[in-house]
């Protein structure tokens, strides 16, 4: 229900629980956080308020400066640990956050089951980490897109695989998503106050658009992969 993603040259374990405190207003049953150390992915998810993922955190903290963050307000498996957002690939690789609903997430699990996948989750989400690990063949991004034209319904993303741990990439259709550009370092977000803190400087993502981040540049393109030029739109309110 609501998503914030960072990559920068800052920790980003606080920057993305301080956004997802900001998106708390869009009402949620659970969180997680998924954060690339350098070498890897790793995933901390639960199942309650934010607070539960916080007091996991404090005890067990991820290290990284590239992640992507989850508020889950369930619409397909109940809301539990393991349906909560940051989901994975069974390689470990792909991880994912999703806001909206896959419409037709059962006939692409049942191929996905038939072709070996296993699938922790009841959730819809799950199949889109799966299919960007099937699709990928070393760019996150045309992996990214071909998934996303096997899926019918509402989305907003956040990518990440640990074969490139300097991109982030994101998706928007029919679902909120928010770019922030600050200096040496980029966000993502169903709402500007969850960024707010750290820029003023936002690109506005429409249906059908997504982005790829870097510490030093977006790229705008659409899912078809053409490239898309946006003015920067300047936040000039305070919350
Ligand atoms: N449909 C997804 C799920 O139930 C995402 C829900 C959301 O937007 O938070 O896990």
């Amino acid at each position: 229900c609501g998503i914030v993603g960072y990559i920068g040259y800052r920790e980003t374990q606080p920057i993305l629980i301080e956004g997802l405190k900001k998106l708390e207003y869009r009402g949620y049953d659970s969180a997680g956080i998924a954060v690339h150390t350098g070498q890897k992915l790793e995933v901390t998810k639960t199942v309650g308020r934010l607070a539960n993922l916080e007091n996991r955190l404090t005890g067990e903290p991820l290290y990284g400066t590239v992640g992507i963050g989850h508020t889950r307000w369930a619409t397909h498996g109940k809301p539990s640990d393991v349906n909560s957002h940051p989901h994975t690939d069974n390689s470990l690789k792909f991880s994912v956050v999703h806001n909206g609903i896959i419409e037709n997430y059962l006939e692409l699990k049942e191929e996905l089951v038939q072709a070996g996948h296993r699938f922790l989750s009841e959730t819809d989400t799950e199949v889109i980490s799966h299919l960007v690990a099937v699709e990928y063949e070393g760019d996150i991004v045309k992996a990214v897109q071909k998934a996303v034209r096997k899926m019918r319904g509402a989305f907003a993303l956040g990518v990440l695989t640990e074969h490139e741990p300097d991109r982030l990439v994101a998706v928007r259709y029919a679902s909120p998503l928010i770019i922030g550009v600050g200096e040496g370092e980029k966000f993502i977000a169903s709402d500007i106050p969850a960024i707010l803190e750290y820029t003023r400087d936002i690109y506005i993502l429409e249906d059908g658009e997504m982005a790829v981040l870097t510490r030093d540049g977006v790229e705008l393109l659409t899912i078809e992969g053409n490239p898309i030029a946006k003015n920067v739109f300047h936040v000039d309110w305070d919350l």
